[in-house]
């Protein structure tokens, strides 16, 4: 088979044969296909979609491509979790420990930021000495003697991603819902996890911006988890504003703390809640919601939760004294206060215009690689649907002698709507619907 034929049929919109989406994986990774060809399959695959077989043969080759972490020594079900990123998004921080809490097995392999998302190892970075670069062996035995792990991907875990998605950066073709779902879940499957929670954000500060095809994802990621042997279930959650109050790395954990002490942001806590009782039932801990909910809720409460996360810190090398001294983490040396322009009622927080605001301000990167500053970000003071009078403190704005400071403060006014004849109304359910 020639790989001309394989982009001519994609291009035609055929289905490729198991044969060919190898041809195509194995021939990337090994540097046979030239990037002009594989850029122009990627493209044809953009347009012309993909079959369920088609994304899960995807899928298969590329788990392939690498390594397999092998937990099958490790006792019980273990429970992974991803999100698809979004704007204050400290989700995995607290759930990790309060799914271990209730006796789940994590093995967590997170991201680095990159654009206005953030990404939970730069936030985890915020903690004085904390390794996230652990081998497997450390990142195993953090998990035996702890229940959780949060750690970096290694560099022999699925090398076709790392190739392909550079080149989809570049060529405008990350866009497809067949090559996100085999991307990220290539990933999961490799980590080795038995079952999977899903978190697919939704919304202004979401990857998907629009309901329908965050539903589509999910429904794809669930399909390929199962074929592949792990149990794989969604939720799909609200990102239309930042979630918790905090965006930016030490705040976020911060926040993070005060959450596994009970004293965080109804929304986190119950989207925390709500996937911690999922997990305990994907590991059998539980058979029914309520219980897993009480069983969720009992780990946050009894402070188990904050313990499990105290002891993962300090066997990853970090400071554990954090939790009690958030200012042993990187603190910013100047803030200031964003006040209302007028009297109503705020009906809209929009995560993506935050995001950047606090990208402005240096917690984010731009480019792989780039460092980024864990002390700035933002503290909202209002949520939406509050009311508030003109002159009321929004947001405080935690910078570094003003750099980006001109360019958030224009952010931050863009992406809070003050209705002046607005109704008040309480926070709507962050959890906009499951795929199962
Ligand atoms: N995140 C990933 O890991 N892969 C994609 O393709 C998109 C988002």
């Amino acid at each position: 088979m020639q790989f001309v034929d394989v982009i001519a049929c994609k291009r035609d919109g055929g289905a490729l044969s198991r044969e060919a989406v190898d041809l195509f994986v194995d021939g990337v990774v090994r540097g046979q296909i030239p990037d002009y060809q594989a850029s122009a399959l990627l493209m044809a695959i953009v347009l012309r979609g993909m079959t369920d077989d088609e994304t899960a043969w995807l899928t298969d080759a590329m788990v392939r491509s690498g390594d397999r972490v092998d937990l099958s020594d490790l006792p019980g079900i273990k429970v992974g979790k991803h999100s698809t990123g979004g704007v204050g998004d400290k989700v995995s921080i607290v759930l990790a420990p309060v799914a271990a809490a209730c006796g789940v097995t994590v093995p967590k392999m997170s991201g680095r930021g990159l654009g206005h998302t953030g990404g939970t190892l730069d936030k985890l970075e915020s903690i004085p000495g904390f390794r996230v670069g652990l081998t497997i062996e450390e990142f195993k035995a953090t998990l035996r003697a702890v229940g959780t792990s949060i750690i970096g991907q290694t560099a022999t875990l699925v090398p076709a991603d790392k190739i392909l998605y550079a080149l989809r950066d570049v060529t405008a073709t990350v866009e497809s819902i067949p090559l996100i779902s085999a991307s990220i879940m290539s990933k999961k499957i490799a980590e080795g996890s038995s079952a999977l929670v899903l978190d697919v954000k939704c919304g202004d500060g979401a990857f998907m911006k629009e309901r329908a095809r965050a539903q589509a994802l999910a429904e794809s990621m669930v399909a390929i988890g199962t074929r592949a042997g792990v149990r794989t279930e969604a939720f799909l959650t609200d990102m239309d504003a930042p979630l918790g109050r905090t965006v930016g790395n030490a705040l976020e954990i911060a926040e993070c703390v005060d959450t596994l002490k009970g004293q965080g942001p109804d929304d986190l806590t119950s989207v925390v809640s709500r996937l911690a009782a999922r997990m305990t039932l994907l590991a059998g801990l539980e058979t029914t919601a309520n219980a897993a909910l009480s069983r969720a809720s009992a780990a946050l409460a009894s402070g188990r939760a904050l313990e499990v996360f105290t002891r993962m810190i300090e066997r990853q090398g970090g400071d554990p004294r954090v939790v009690d001294d958030y200012g042993l983490m990187p603190v910013a040396p100047d803030h200031e206060t964003f006040t209302a322009w007028s009297d109503g009622v705020v009906t809209r927080v929009l995560a993506g215009s935050i995001g950047r605001a606090t990208h402005q301000l240096g917690a984010g990167r731009t480019t792989v690689g780039e460092p980024v500053d864990h002390a700035v970000g933002l503290r909202m003071q209002v949520v939406r649907g509050e009311r508030v009078k003109k002159g009321q403190p929004l947001l405080e704005l935690y910078h570094r002698g003003g750099r980006g400071l001109d360019a958030a403060r224009a952010l931050c006014r863009e992406a809070i709507h003050i209705d002046e004849a607005g109704q008040a109304s309480p926070a709507g359910d962050r959890i906009l619907g499951e795929v199962r």
